[in-house]
């Protein structure tokens, strides 16, 4: 059966950002949301992998080609500007939570596993594509976003 969806997009070249996130379906819409309301980017590039960017510290063929297409497609094409690292609290790629003996040490991970990212990336990527880094948390009203400073 045919399904018609309206676009209005389709006539334009740029968006400003692009996100790696996990594939984990119980985050897609808050992690989509936060990048529209939160950060205020309406277009964006979307990358999804399980544990998002998290398997470039393994350094191997996934870095690889992760640069190759944030370079060929989000910035040559899409003259993307920055890009985002979205990690999410209860991350199977980090064997969940209950993986960790404290919030604060989840947190600490993350951080730490972020900026290594970064630095990898950042080293491999042209100087001109600015790289931020943010992560999901556990709270009683649902999701708390930060980004990493
Ligand atoms: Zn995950």
């Amino acid at each position: 059966m045919n399904f018609t969806v309206p676009n209005e997009n389709l006539n334009k070249h740029e968006c400003p950002l692009a996100v790696i996130k996990c594939v984990d379906f119980r985050f897609r819409e808050s992690d989509q949301e936060y990048v529209v309301k939160g950060l205020g980017y309406k277009d964006f590039d979307l990358y999804a992998w399980p544990g998002s960017a998290k398997d470039v510290l393994k350094n191997n063929g996934f870095k690889v080609s992760f640069i190759e297409k944030i370079v060929a497609v989000s910035k040559n094409l899409h003259n993307v500007k920055k890009l985002l690292l979205l990690w999410h609290w209860d991350c199977g790629a980090y064997g969940g939570s209950k993986n960790f003996k404290s919030p604060e040490l989840e947190e600490e991970q993350y951080k730490k596993d972020l900026s290594i990212v970064k630095n990898m990336l950042l080293s491999e990527l042209p100087n001109d594509l600015e790289i931020i880094m943010a992560y999901s948390k556990a709270v009683p009203q649902g999701l708390e976003y930060i980004l990493v400073e």
